[in-house]
């Protein structure tokens, strides 16, 4: 922190911080800073106080925002060389280098991520940029045999082109806001796409922050274009919008069956990364000293606010007790507060409505036969805060077992088999398919179990290792599509077969 630092309800902000929540913040729309339609405020969920104030945007400025879009994939964008789309792209990932305590501070102030959390996506962002940014020149098609009925003619050519989708829309979350924006920003603008991104209207700011960056960095008007609004303005009508070649969407799995019937129109391309009730396998030999800290985590990281949350565990009688004796000091260690609290290991709830959905779980479990071993209860202080929370005697017909929380609610099974289909049966027994992980010393036991999840990502002896190369994105009701990789990349490309007569 600064000399200059500014301070904020007992903590310290950088002064550009400070700056940044000194003004009111508009729409990016072809280039420029326009009025929205509407304002609302932006909202610190650890103190309740004011942050900034945000304008919103609905449907005519997403139709703004799409023809900007349109006329910068028509004109500038795509006309540039592959080695100048690069180039910009690593500008851009210096000034947010440059710019990483700003953008940290202001997801840590939006929506209540400790400091720890907070910095580490800020570097996995740049990181992401920089990544994307390398792919653009390995962007590559192949050649094949030509047709059968023309090659008996004449000599022929058959190769395919990757090309740009086109303008894509993409509307993500709060749970991590800057993040889950540029995994679906960078791969689309290494892939040749333009943007209209709409972050949550409960985080805007980083988006928004990110937004001046895209500008200094000298990306061409209308390139990245972000409305600000609610779901049911903004989201529904990029969702719907006609000029849209692509929506990519990350939040629930009761919105996303909104995205794709609001697609139906153009039969616009959708991927979708939705919910998840993560399973997290502990067998009679799982080396307890890394399972401890690693299941704890694996359902308190981000507040449980997190889509691969690891809420269900699987614990084998041999290790339940010493296992939940251990989870239970850790909970109960986690220093909750203040996300710039460097020493904080946990945060707010981003909203008191979020607060009450969540409560309404934990008022629910001892009713239907749970046993309490900590937490429980609302912190009685500004913001929301939940303490870590942890139910044993949990059953697979509880709505704490089969529904996604999205908050710091452990529900612990005691599981007497070691029969693999049997714990398999037990992991896949929900509609999502998105994380899980399996902990043991036998790393046979281990790879065959894996091999039996029905889930996009699943961790041995760790939950949620997720990173920037590594493909991301749910079975069954958890999504459509990959984020990360070369899979995010491949979901804003075109395939082009082209034959010649020669
Ligand atoms: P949400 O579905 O309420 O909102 C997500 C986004 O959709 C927001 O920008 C919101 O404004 C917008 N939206 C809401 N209604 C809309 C509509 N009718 N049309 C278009 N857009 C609309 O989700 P949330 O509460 O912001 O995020 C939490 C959810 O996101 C959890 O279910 C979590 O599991 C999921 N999530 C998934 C991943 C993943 O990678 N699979 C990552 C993060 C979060």
């Amino acid at each position: 922190m600064s000399a200059n630092a500014v301070p904020f309800d007992g903590h310290a902000i950088a002064p550009e911080t400070a700056a940044f929540l000194g003004k009111t913040h508009k729409l990016l729309i072809g280039g420029e800073w326009v009025e929205g339609s509407g304002e609302m405020a932006s909202i610190d969920p650890a103190t309740g106080i004011e942050l900034t104030r945000v304008q919103t945007g609905g449907a005519a400025e997403v139709d703004r925002a799409v023809a900007a879009a349109r006329r910068a994939f028509d004109g500038p964008w795509t006309r540039m060389t592959v080695a100048e789309r690069t180039a910009l792209m690593h500008r851009l990932a210096r000034i947010m280098e440059q710019n990483a305590l700003l953008l940290t501070q202001l997801d840590i102030l939006d929506n209540g991520m400790p400091a720890f959390i907070a910095g580490l996506t800020t570097s996995n962002c740049v990181e992401m940029i920089d990544y994307y940014a390398g792919a653009i020149m390995r962007i590559e098609g192949t050649t094949t045999a030509p047709p059968r009925h023309i090659a008996a003619e004449t000599e022929a050519l058959t190769y395919t082109l990757r090309e740009p989708v086109g303008v894509v829309g993409q509307i993500v979350p709060w749970n991590v806001p800057l993040s889950t924006a540029i995994l679906k920003l960078a791969p689309a603008l290494a892939a040749g796409c333009t943007v209209v991104i709409k972050p949550s209207e409960e985080t805007p700011l980083s988006v928004l922050a990110l937004g001046q960056m895209v500008l200094d960095a000298g990306f061409p008007a209308g390139v990245v274009n972000i409305v600000n609004g609610l779901g049911g303005d903004a989201g529904a009508a990029i969702a719907a919008h006609p000029g849209i070649d692509k929506v990519s969407f990350t939040g629930s799995t009761a919105t996303g069956r909104k995205i794709v019937s609001a697609a139906l129109g153009n039969l616009k391309k959708v991927s979708l990364e939705l919910g998840g009730k993560s399973p997290v396998m502990i067998m009679p030999d799982a080396d307890l000293s890394l399972a401890v800290p690693g299941v704890a985590m694996a359902t308190f990281f981000l507040q449980g606010q997190n889509c691969m949350a690891g809420t269900r565990i699987f614990a084998h009688a041999d290790v339940h007790d010493q296992l939940v004796a251990g989870l239970k000091g850790f909970a109960e260690s986690m220093k909750l507060g203040h996300g710039l609290d460097p020493a904080t290991m946990q945060g707010p709830m981003i909203s008191g409505a979020h607060t009450a959905k969540v409560m309404g779980y934990i008022g629910s479990a001892e009713a239907g036969g749970a046993t309490l071993v900590t937490g429980g209860e609302k912190l009685d202080r500004p913001g929301n805060f939940i303490r870590p929370t942890i139910y044993t005697d949990c059953r697979p017909d509880m709505a704490l077992v089969k529904e996604e929380i999205f908050g710091p609610v452990m529900a612990v099974m005691k599981v007497e088999t070691t029969d693999l289909d049997e714990l398999a049966a037990m992991a896949n027994d929900t509609p999502y398919g998105l994380s899980g992980s399996v902990w043991t010393k036998d790393l046979s036991t281990a790879h065959r179990l894996v091999k039996r999840i029905r889930s996009g990502h699943v961790s041995i002896n760790c939950h949620g290792a997720v990173g920037t190369n590594i493909p991301f994105g749910g079975y069954g009701q958890s999504g459509w599509g990959r984020e990360f990789g070369k899979e995010g990349l491949d979901g804003y490309l075109e395939t082009k077969a082209v034959t010649a007569r020669l």
